[in-house]
Formats: C-alpha cells, sequence, structure tokens
C-alpha cells in the first residue's frame, strides 16, 4: 500500500506564518519551500496529485531538522513532526536503499553490528591512527578536520557491559525504574549512563536495565523508515514491561521522545495499541523523572559560570523545559547565565550533521555564537547529538569550556568532583 500523509493533519495549517521566524532552516535559506509552512504545501500537492514525490521533494523534506521548534510556535497546535516523518516514509519508499538508510537500518539499530563498529573505531581512535590523520586533515582541509572532530570518543565499555541487570537502591527503596541505555549512548557516553544510574540508586531507586532492550527506533524512525521502528517498539514493550517498573527514566532527548510516541507509533495495532499507551505513559526524562519524584540537592553548587543548551527534541518533541531548567538553576545557583536563543537547533539533529554537514556548520557556528557571547565555562544539555555536536564546536575553535550531561553534572557534585 502506498503511504500517506494523513490528511487532517495536513489541513489543520491556517498559513498564518507564525512558525516562519522559528525555522531554522527558513533561516538559512529564507525561502517558503524551506519553512514549515512551504513544506505543508509541498506535502499537499504531493497528496493531491499535483506534484510528483521527485527528488526536489525529497530534498526539502530531509533538509528538514525536524526540530520541531515549528510546533512549539504554531497556535493550531499543527503537528508537524508527524507530519514530516510521514512525508519521510514516502520518500523512502519511492528511492533505493541509500548509504543513510543502510547504516541505519544495518548498523545503528543491529546492537551486535554497532558494537563490531564501535570496536574498530576504538582501535581506530587509541592505536593514534586517528591523531595521525587529525594532524595530516587539518594541513590539507579545514572542512575535512572540522568533520572528523565530529566523532566523539568511543567509550572502554557499554554501561550494559559494566552494570549488573538490577542495582538495588542505596537506603529504603521508593520502588523500581528501568532505564534505556541506547545505542549512541552507550556506545560513545557509556559514562553518562553509569552516572544516571549511580544518580538514581543515590536517590533510593532501585534500577533494572534490561538486558534484552533493543534501540528505540528513532534514528530510523525520524528518517522514514516505517516498519523497523514499530518492530523495535514491540520488542521493547514486552522487555519493559517485564521488568514490573513504575517508571522508565530515558537520558537521551531523542530517545524519549520517540518512546512517548510509541502510543501512536502501535495505535492501529490491534495486539500492542493498549500496551504502548501504557508504556508510554510511563517513560519520562531523567530531568523531568527527577523533577517530578524529588532529589538529593547536592551540598555544593557547580562553581563555573553555567549555561542550559536545550536539545529540541527535550523541549519541542517533549515540551520538557522547565524540569530540566529549574535542575540546572539549582545546581549552578548564583552561577547560572542566560543563553540566548537556547531552543534554537544546534545541527545535530540525529545524524544531520553528518549527512548534510554544511547546513549543520552553520547552526552551530550560530550556536557557538551565542554560547561564547554567555561567558559560560560548562554548557549542561540532556541529549547525545547535542554533547557530540557542541562539543566539536568547542574544539574546532579550541575554547575553554565543557559541555556536559546534567546526570554528570549530578553525579559529580555528589562525589565533590571536578566537572
Ligand atoms: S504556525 Fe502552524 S498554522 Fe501557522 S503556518 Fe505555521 S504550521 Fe501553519
Ligand atoms: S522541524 Fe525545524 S527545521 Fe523543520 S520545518 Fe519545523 S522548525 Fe523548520
Amino acid at each position: 500500500m502506498t503511504p500517506r500523509i494523513p490528511d487532517d493533519l495536513l489541513t489543520q495549517c491556517m498559513h498564518c506564518g507564525l512558525c516562519l521566524p522559528v525555522c531554522p532552516t527558513y533561516a538559512l535559506t529564507g525561502m517558503e519551500k524551506s519553512s514549515p509552512r512551504g513544506r505543508i504545501r509541498l506535502m499537499k500537492s504531493v497528496m493531491e496529485g499535483a506534484l510528483p514525490v521527485s527528488h526536489e521533494f525529497a530534498e526539502e523534506m530531509n533538509f528538514c531538522l525536524d526540530c520541531q521548534a515549528c510546533e512549539t510556535a504554531c497556535p493550531a497546535g499543527v503537528k508537524y513532526g508527524e507530519l514530516v516523518e510521514s512525508a519521510r516514509v514516502l520518500v523512502d519508499e519511492n528511492r533505493p536503499l541509500t548509504l543513510k538508510k543502510f547504516i541505519l537500518r544495518y548498523i545503528v539499530s543491529k546492537r551486535p553490528v554497532l558494537k563490531f563498529v564501535a570496536g574498530l573505531l576504538r582501535v581506530y581512535q587509541i592505536s593514534g591512527i586517528e591523531k595521525g590523520v587529525l594532524v595530516l586533515l587539518r594541513k590539507l582541509s579545514s572542512n575535512l578536520y572540522a568533520r572528523a572532530l565530529l566523532m566523539p570518543r568511543i567509550s572502554r565499555r557499554s554501561a550494559r557491559a559494566t552494570l549488573p541487570e538490577t542495582i538495588e537502591s542505596q537506603g529504603n527503596s521508593r520502588g523500581t525504574v528501568a532505564v534505556l541505555t541506547g545505542c549512541v549512548m552507550d556506545v560513545f557516553y557509556s559514562d553518562i549512563n553509569v552516572d544516571t544510574v549511580e544518580v538514581l540508586v543515590r536517590n533510593n531507586w532501585k534500577v533494572v536495565i534490561p538486558r534484552k532492550q533493543v534501540c528505540c527506533g528513532s534514528l530510523s524512525g525520524h528518517y522514514g523508515d516505517s516498519e523497523l521502528p514499530k518492530r523495535l517498539a514491540r520488542e521493547n514493550i514486552k522487555v519493559f514491561e517485564e521488568t514490573g517498573a513504575l517508571y522508565y527514566v530515558i537520558n537521551s532527548a531523542g530517545c524519549g521522545a520517540f518512546m512517548k510516541g510509541y502510543a501512536s507509533l502501535l495505535s492501529d495495532d490491534p495486539e500492542f495499541s493498549q500496551k504502548a499507551a501504557r508504556f508510554s505513559s510511563k517513560v519520562l526524562d531523567f530531568s523531568e523523572f527527577l523533577f517530578k519524584t524529588g532529589y538529593e540537592i547536592p551540598q555544593r553548587a557547580i562553581g563555573k559560570k553555567t549555561v542550559y543548551h536545550e536539545a529540541c527534541h527535550l523541549v519541542h518533541s517533549q515540551k520538557v523545559s522547565k524540569e530540566p531548567n529549574a535542575i540546572v538553576s539549582q545546581l549552578a545557583g548564583t552561577n547560572i547565565c542566560e543563553l540566548n536563543e537556547s531552543t534554537w537547533c544546534c545541527g545535530s539533529a540525529g545524524i544531520y550533521n553528518i549527512v548534510r554537514y554544511e547546513d549543520a556548520a552553520k547552526l552551530l557556528e550560530r550556536k557557538m555564537e551565542n554560547i561564547i557571547a554567555s561567558g559560560a565555562e560548562i554548557v549542561i544539555t540532556g541529549n547525545p547529538g547535542c554533547l557530540a555536536q557542541i562539543d566539536a564546536g568547542i574544539k574546532q575553535r579550541g575554547l575553554p569550556l565543557k559541555v556536559v550531561h546534567p546526570a554528570t553534572v549530578l553525579n559529580r557534585l555528589y562525589k565533590s568532583e571536578e566537572i
């Protein structure tokens, strides 16, 4: 069956244009077709048969960051994220297997393959080959050098290999929570998973890390794969339900947003629709969870000027903003600084910074200018993509700055370690 972009979603747009000033791709080109309103018009024309699913149409749908800033701004409640993801399914069905599709379908979502590739990359990084390559690239091409800096360090061991499946709470247990370790997070930032678990345990939660959990499906879902994310969602629902946990705590904004969306992803599935709705209602971002359930305030504050960068999939998709802002302000005390355009996309957007490097680099430039102007020494953000992107911006410019996840900040403050 040919996939369709739902008509009821398309007709919600009243073409007021209030989304235009918040759209990063519109800011890059100034062209209507690169705005949310323009893209909705394009989708409508395709659905009415006035336009084919052409290369140009595919380009415009893939140029969009799916940052969903337009959803936050829209007075008519247009579900733009659902629209663009449906359009990408349409594009995907009309195109052959691309490199992007191959990576998402056969590497990122398959844990053993991802582990193998990560192992090779780690050898590349620690053997000294990477150092040599960087020196060479720096001389040959600043563009290639900047691209190479995008790759974060591969963690020595994944959190799932380091931590047991069940970890008892430090004091009297307040209940059980289950944690998603994620794909990108556990390959590049397994220490953040360890910090997340240690913070939860310290706050008297028993933690389960289900061994059979799979990729949440967000990357392939955002890039137009229609079946794989559903299969992964069904598997995760089964595995997480078996833990009997009260909440599922997610420390990656992209994964959390997608898992909260399992309810609508599987709404037509007779066997899973109810289970998916129950599952999604238990999903909470790390900061949302701490804010909701309360947490021990560390004895000392971050002793450095701090800003909070709001990941798109936290602030726009999940509408989680006051919670992490409150926590970061509490941890930074009088050192909290204001970050201009804190909700503007940094250009990471899943694998956007790899497949559309030039556009992502312009957005990163804008983000770094704002960070530098804030006077910050520490940038806090709750998404692995943003961590990698901003870290690359810091390295490219040689800035005396650090970018860290809230779980790491909190855990280091508990342990009185340097941030
Ligand atoms: S703000 Fe909403 S209703 Fe207005 S043009 Fe943008 S998407 Fe359409
Ligand atoms: S999702 Fe982001 S980039 Fe795409 S149209 Fe909306 S605001 Fe623009």
